[in-house]
């Protein structure tokens, strides 16, 4: 097969078609290899196959809807479906939070996410509030307005900021956190470093905070005991909108539909996509306050927000919604992390804990990373685990010298009895070579 013409995302391309891996086939908690291995799914792909793979009521849902409705713009138009998604969205936002737009990405979510937030400081005559405070190695999708407020380097450098946007500080402090189990204990005072950017750059000038509740590109970043809670306040104090990116958090892994209900904080925007749908077809979604809603809408006569996508509520996506969110209910997904696999999980990972180079092992629900020690190699120990982890059967996601974990929510404990195993088997193979 040719490999040239397909230019593969986030990927290094040269590498990949020299050495290429292939997914035949996936099916529960497993793919099948373009070389017939079975290969355990502990990243839930890209953190979205929440549900496990080949759910025939998804399946089938989509079937149904494209024969019905294969299309319908939703610019001036509408189709059931994408209302009663939005509705049984609503009811389970906490709070006012309670109007939904569709999108068909996280990235695209957090695009309409910041636009709102201007739509909204504009819309109330405070049109100066365009800045937004974001955190180091955040991860917020790669569309320009997510790439602008990223802290992840890499994915910002070769394209610049395209809006006015500052950085706190990252929240990881293996010094004083390592091995913490849940959230970490130390480091809530980071927060108050969000007043200090504020005073510095004028409340006047800025629309609103962006955070994921927990970090995940950048590294499964736990937030300290606190720290949400207190960046709340300050954006209360301050009138600023605070926007919580739940692309990987929400639909349950943290053991809440959204970590802003695990964690107990109520922002004013936050965005989903990812398990929305599963990962079995493009979607996301923003959830907006009501009075940010009603205020945009009492801004204009006709076109009130002029944003949306061709794609916005296509109806094969909110039928694989509403088949998916079927699933979440039945089996009580929502909050299975939190009622045994999540604790299993945890207990697993951090029997780790004494192999080689292991300097920190972190997780909440069913996210989990292990960093290893620096080595300053060009090939990372956590990408080298990584690689040697798909070779004995686990995909594993490395970052760097990080690798994290995400597996789907309907994990049973002999899965992750597999990928102890496993991990464990790469890690030393990994850690010996090296010697
Ligand atoms: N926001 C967060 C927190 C993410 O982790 C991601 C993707 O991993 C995105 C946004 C972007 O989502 P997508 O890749 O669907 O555009």
């Amino acid at each position: 097969m040719k490999l040239d013409a397909h230019w593969m995302p986030f990927t290094a391309n040269k590498a990949f078609k020299a050495n290429p891996r292939m997914l035949a086939s996936a099916s529960g908690m497993y793919w099948t290899s373009g070389e017939g291995a079975r290969i355990l799914d502990m990243t839930a792909g890209l953190w979205c196959s929440n549900l496990g793979h080949g759910r025939e009521s998804v399946a089938r849902a989509m079937y149904e809807a494209s024969v019905n409705l294969d299309y319908a713009p939703s610019f001036g138009f509408g189709h059931d479906a994408s209302f009663t998604l939005a509705e049984r969205l609503a009811a389970l936002a906490p709070g006012d939070l309670n109007h939904v737009f569709f999108t068909n990405s996280g990235s695209e979510s957090v695009d309409t996410a910041l636009k709102m937030a201007i739509a909204y400081q504009s819309a109330r005559g405070l049109g100066s509030k365009r800045m937004f405070i974001s955190r180091e190695r955040a991860y917020h999708g790669v569309n320009m307005g997510g790439t602008t407020v990223g802290g992840i380097t890499t994915n910002t450098r070769t394209f610049g900021r395209w809006a006015p946007v500052d950085h706190l500080h990252s929240t990881l402090d293996i010094e004083r956190n390592a091995f913490s189990k849940g959230l970490p204990d130390f480091g809530a005072d980071r927060a108050e470093e969000l007043e200090q950017l504020i005073l510095l750059h004028g409340a006047e000038n800025i629309a609103g905070v962006i955070v994921e509740p927990i970090a995940g590109a950048g590294g499964v970043i736990i937030p300290p005991k606190g720290y949400l809670k207190r960046l709340r306040e300050i954006c209360d104090a301050h009138d600023v909108l605070l926007i919580l990116d739940e692309v990987v958090c929400g639909f349950g892994r943290t053991g809440s539909f959204t970590a802003g209900i695990e964690f107990d904080i109520l922002p004013d925007l936050f965005t989903v996509a990812k398990g929305l749908t599963s990962g079995t077809v493009p979607m996301g979604a923003v959830f907006c306050r009501s009075g940010i809603h009603d205020t945009i809408m009492a801004s204009a006569e006709g076109i009130e927000f002029f944003h949306g996508y061709t794609y916005s509520a296509h109806p094969i996506a909110c039928a694989a919604a509403h088949a998916c969110l079927d699933i979440y209910e039945e089996e009580g997904l929502f909050t299975r992390v939190n009622e045994g696999i999540g604790k299993y999980f945890e207990h697993v990972l951090h029997n780790l804990k004494d192999l080689p180079e292991i300097i920190d092992i972190r997780n909440y629900g069913l996210l989990g990373a292990i960093e290893f020690a620096d080595q300053g190699s060009e090939a990372p120990v956590g990408v080298r685990v990584f690689q040697e982890a798909w070779k004995q059967g686990v995909m594993l996601r490395g970052l760097g010298n990080i690798v994290v974990m995400s597996p789907p929510l309907v994990a049973e404990e002999s899965h992750i009895d597999e990928f102890a195993e496993k991990i464990w088997r790469s890690i030393r193979t990994v850690t010996e070579e090296q010697r």
